[in-house]
């Protein structure tokens, strides 16, 4: 994230937050020390200059794949995951305005009555304002996953770069959890 805050080259940028990087080392669910630690992050960014949208995961919580294997019809299994990404976005809303930040949750599974919808007006108009925008429920379908989300937000809010936060540290060729051999980065 220092590069991010140190350049001006992208303006508004796109960042993908994986649910578990919410978790830090608890088994799932979310981390407050870890949750304030990327919330400071975020926010610096913001005071430097750059739009922040982020597009937040939610495999800490639950994966659709994982429960359709447990005989969950998959669509069904897909909007709990949903539902998972709307719950790390609220947790991460409040994160960043522990900072002094503005941020909204805008969730692509409308629920009025907990944030707002994502849309894309409503999307420009906050980052227009200086808030991070966390963009929750993916793209609001089901088979599909927050990756997918990343760059359809990317995509319709113009944005200069999507920045993927994960576990991972590069780009393998084999699982490297199954395949440790250095030969597999990249
Ligand atoms: N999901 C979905 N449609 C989307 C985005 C997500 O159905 O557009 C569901 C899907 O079940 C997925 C879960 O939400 O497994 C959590 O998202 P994801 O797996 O991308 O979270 P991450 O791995 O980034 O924590």
């Amino acid at each position: 994230m220092s590069d991010l805050t140190s350049t001006r080259r992208f303006k508004r940028v796109v960042v993908k937050l994986s649910g578990e990087a919410l978790q830090g080392s608890a088994p799932h669910g979310l981390d407050a020390v870890t949750l304030a630690r990327i919330a400071a992050d975020l926010a610096a960014a913001a005071d430097a200059g750059h739009e922040i949208a982020v597009v937040v995961g939610g495999g800490n919580f639950f994966r659709g794949i994982k429960g359709a294997e447990t005989g969950i019809e998959r669509a069904r299994a897909d909007s709990i995951g949903m539902l998972a990404t709307v719950m790390n976005g609220l947790a991460l809303e409040q994160a960043v305005e522990g900072q002094g930040r503005q941020a909204r949750c805008l969730s692509a599974v409308t629920m009025p009555s907990v944030c707002e919808s994502f849309s894309r007006r409503a999307a420009l108009h906050h980052l227009a304002k200086g808030r991070v925008v966390i963009a929750a429920g993916g793209t609001g379908n089901p088979f599909f996953t927050t990756d997918t989300g990343a760059v359809l937000r990317a995509a319709e809010l113009s944005a200069d770069a999507v920045l993927k936060a994960t576990q991972v540290d590069g780009v393998y060729t084999a699982d490297p959890k199954r395949d440790p051999t250095p030969e597999t980065w990249r």
